[in-house]
């Protein structure tokens, strides 16, 4: 008979942590700590197996579950020595989702489910206050988890009473004061729901669970997936577990916390509790939680137990966990485990602390760091000796310096965003029905909330700084403003915020860059002994070229000769040898050119130290240089000395319908000999005065766009033709290579062909992926979204690989070239070469480089180190 229901309890668990595909991460772990020992709850897991069947099933249920699922209720009432539904001794549970990986605040939760109107009675014989107060609990929490009605309307019978008591704060509450919210809040569920709230134990419960299961398709749970790639046929678990009550009295307690810092990694207890209050109150950011140190004083010897649990817990997971727990009365329960979601520089931290306590090996935490994640050690940090004026004080949730535009609403946020704006969003507290708007902003500050408030663990997860807990500041959402310190700040105004500190600025605040240092330079050294790939660097001015040294790459693997124009003092020059008339006219500009070009290549080479430099020849799609605006147009036509007419009719006679697919690349020197001449001459006279002077240099010259052998080959003449003029000219003979871009299908297809006259092949992904798909660069944007919305493609390919299309023609590229020419060195140099992901990929290939953004180094150092390593294991 298959299985669908698996208990745990005390000292045993039908499963364990091994067990998370089946059980989700919760349950596993629940049965994994049952089974060590710890104070658990007993109660059961309700796999995942059910909730695809679910879906496969018209939302129906496998005929064994019923039974299995009375017989795991059995086992629990046995344990706790009470009984589900009995008005003297009722046996009250949660159901909570839990999927193989944790999604916080995506999944709903009914605590306290068990209640109706009798048990509550007869418990509010012994202690009404705690009766009533559990009662409204749940009534609140399935009427909205379960019967999905307005919460705004059914805060109003709470708030209703607070009114008319003249009561601030939920604490203020008496036992009649809950029973009067709990009734009032009854009959707003009737009136809202048309129908009662069960009084039936496990009709609440048979409820509740198929809740859970509809709640894996919400859009906010589908928009979590979406942002974290968690594939939907995982499905959640169902966790029904005996309630422990942190709010039953003074003596009780609910807290969160982490086996270390997961802001920092430092090696202590870290978290907070609420006294008399339950789990969800410390998590939701209503009230302000005090410090688990502070457990010390308080609950001296459930602060011990929780230490040595916590010690035992890492010596297991040999990881950080995440804990949650429940003084019930003086005894401690634990209600949670789970692997700590932390900031990157906590995880290097942490990596390298377990490689030094002997838990782990060097490899096993060079794979415990996302690569992504290493990005965020290069978001800037406040510029220390600027003028600052803080405004107010909050927690620092999660490091890092965030400017923009004070916005007060999730929509406002990401509409604000696509207009190109920076954003901060600013609330009291975020819930899940937040995620687009802190995807969308730079940062988030809330004036409520503990460090694992949503908002604090959200923008952990998502790498932006994040402050919360920030009391001091009013935020007002009617009015759009917020008041610090007897500032108004409104909508649009710009703050600045600092994650690592806390500290909320007044304007914009300038920022400085970062460095691979430290920690993370521990974890680059032990990347770079272990990977095979080479990382070099798309780096096109000298000070890009320092930068990508500093952060490690072994060399340039695209320099864009166009990118050198990008600044407004030069973009003119270009543009006049871009529309000049004739040749003559295009020569003297090209004269302008040469100077500016070899300079800048004497500094890149110089900061590459005797590191290879791959030059691309001139690419620009026209249509982007080109001269748009009235103003430019004529300054423009003044320095040329043609009237702005004429310069007009130029510009228009060369625009092109596709210009993505017309007369850029290698097709320019088809057409216009003299560029690609001018530029070989400005490499090769660079490389020449530099050797002159003993200066190690390893030029290599790339021409783009290639299709064939033969156009190929007609441009490798012109430039030796340059370089050996120059050469001689020089009296010097340093060497240098001359490659190709695959960046087409033709290309790709007849790589064998062209690699018996080049030296090297860089796979220009991103045109590779224009033409290979058909889909252009530029005009994606409008259709891709839906592509992805309906799983036409998992992932844009223009940021992660098409490994199977694109992939498979690199393949055939690299195998034909390297037959031609063992000699060759094959690296792509597209924006793929920063994704994890497509690292992998290229070094299954056995590539020899990846080339990516300067800040995106580090990344595809780790991203590498992490792919040899799983090759070695898989
Ligand atoms: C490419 O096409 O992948 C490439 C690196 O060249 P560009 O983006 O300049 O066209
Ligand atoms: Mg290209």
């Amino acid at each position: 008979m298959p299985k669908y229901v698996y208990f745990f309890g005390k000292g045993e668990g039908e499963g364990d942590a091994s067990m998370k595909d089946l059980l989700g991460g919760k349950g596993a772990n629940l049965a994994q700590m049952a089974k060590m020992g710890f104070p658990v709850p007993p109660g059961f897991t309700i796999s995942t197996e059910v909730c695809t069947y679910f879906y496969q099933n018209g939302q129906n249920y496998p005929k064994e579950l019923k039974a299995q699922v009375e017989e795991a209720l059995k086992g629990v009432e046995k344990e706790r020595g009470s009984v589900f539904g009995d008005k003297e001794n009722p046996l009250l549970f949660s159901v909570r989702s839990g999927a193989r990986i944790s999604m916080p605040g995506m999944m709903n939760t009914v605590l306290n489910l068990g209640l109706n109107d009798d048990i509550t009675e007869k418990l509010a014989e012994s202690n009404a206050r705690f009766a009533w107060n559990s009662y409204w609990r749940f009534i609140f929490m399935f009427a909205d988890v379960v019967m999905a009605l307005p919460k705004e309307e059914l805060d109003e019978a709470l708030e209703g009473v607070k009114k008319e008591k003249g009561y601030k704060l939920d604490v203020e509450l008496l036992a009649e004061d809950w029973k009067e919210a709990a009734q009032r809040l009854k009959n707003k569920v009737s009136v809202l729901a048309g129908r009662e709230i069960p009084q039936d134990p496990h009709i609440q419960l048979w409820e509740a669970v198929g809740a859970v299961f509809k709640s894996w398709n919400t859009p906010r749970a589908i928009t979590y997936r979406r942002l974290n790639r968690i594939p939907e046929e995982w499905g959640t678990a169902v966790n029904v577990q005996s309630m422990a009550f942190g709010n039953i009295n003074d003596q009780s307690a609910s807290g969160v916390g982490f086996t270390r810092n997961p802001s920092t990694g430092d090696k202590n207890l870290y978290g907070e509790f609420l006294p008399n209050a339950q789990g969800e109150d410390v998590v939701a950011g209503i009230r302000t939680p005090q410090p688990i140190s502070e457990l010390e004083k308080t609950f001296p010897e459930c602060y011990s137990q929780l230490l040595e649990i916590s010690k035992k817990l890492e010596e297991y997971f040999k990881d950080m966990q995440d804990i949650e727990f429940t003084i019930e009365n003086g005894k401690l329960w634990m209600l949670q485990t789970r692997t700590g979601k932390r900031t990157a520089q906590a995880a290097v931290r942490i990596a390298l602390d377990m490689v030094e306590e002997k838990r782990i090996d060097k490899k096993e935490a060079l794979l415990r760091i996302d690569p992504k994640s290493v990005e965020s050690f290069f978001r800037p940090s406040f510029d220390p000796k600027a003028a600052k004026k803080v405004i107010a004080k909050g927690l620092p949730a999660s490091p890092g310096a965030a400017v923009g535009e004070a916005v007060f609403d999730s929509d406002e946020a990401v509409r604000l965003m696509e207009e190109g704006r920076k954003v901060i969003l600013v609330r009291m507290e975020t819930s899940p029905d937040d995620i687009h708007g802190i995807d969308a902003a730079q940062g988030v500050l809330t004036s409520r909330g503990g460090y694992t408030s949503h908002a604090a663990l959200v923008t952990r997860g998502m790498g932006k700084p994040g402050i919360v807990g920030c009391e001091t500041i009013f935020v007002d959402h009617k009015k759009e403003q917020f008041e610090a310190d007897g500032i108004v700040v409104k909508k649009g105004d710009k703050i600045s915020i600092d994650g690592t500190s806390g500290e909320v600025l007044l304007g914009e605040v300038p920022t400085l860059e970062a460095a691979v240092s430290g920690d993370l330079g521990k974890i680059m050294e032990w990347a770079d002994e272990e990977r095979a790939l080479r990382v070099f660097a798309n780096a096109d001015t000298p000070a890009q070229a320092k930068q990508s040294k500093d952060f490690g790459a072994e060399g340039i693997g695209l320099c864009r000769t166009e990118h050198m124009f990008f600044e407004e003092s030069r973009i003119e020059i270009f543009q006049e040898m871009i529309l000049a008339k004739d040749k003559e006219a295009r020569e003297s500009a090209l004269a302008e050119i040469l100077p500016l070009q070899k300079s800048d290549f004497i500094e890149i080479f110089k900061a590459m130290e005797g590191r290879p430099v791959i030059i691309r020849l001139l690419d620009p799609p026209l249509h982007e240089f080109l001269p748009k605006e009235e103003g430019d147009i004529k300054s423009l036509a003044q320095k040329i000395g043609v009237s702005e007419e004429e310069l007009k009719s130029q510009a228009e006679s060369l625009k092109e319908l596709n210009p993505m697919l017309g007369h850029r690349g290698v097709r320019l020197a088809i057409v216009y000999p003299e560029i690609y001449q001018m530029q070989a001459r400005a490499i090769m006279e660079a490389v020449c005065e530099l050797a002159k002077e003993g200066v190690k240099v390893s030029p290599e010259i790339m021409i783009p766009l290639v299709v064939s052998l033969e156009e190929f080959n007609i441009i490798k003449d012109l430039i030796e033709d340059v370089c050996r003029e120059v050469k001689d000219s020089y009296q010097v003979n340093p060497e240098y290579k001359i490659g190709t871009m695959i960046e087409t299908p033709r290309a790709a297809l007849l790589a064998g062909k062209i690699a018996t006259a080049a030296e090297f092949f860089s796979f220009g992904t991103n045109d590779l992926t224009q033409t290979t798909l058909g889909i252009s660069r530029d005009d994606a944007g409008r259709f891709l979204p839906k592509y992805l919305e309906k799983k036409i493609f998992k992932d844009d390919p223009f940021l992660s690989l098409d490994q199977e299309g694109v992939g498979s023609l690199i393949k055939v590229g690299v195998r034909a070239g390297r037959e031609a020419n063992k000699d060759i060195q094959v690296g792509i140099c597209g924006e793929h070469g920063g994704d994890p992901e497509t690292i992998e990929f290229c070094h299954k290939i056995e590539l020899d480089y990846v080339s990516c953004s300067p800040f995106r180094i580090p990344v595809a150092r780790l991203a590498a180190a992490q792919a040899k390593i799983k090759s070695k294991i898989n």
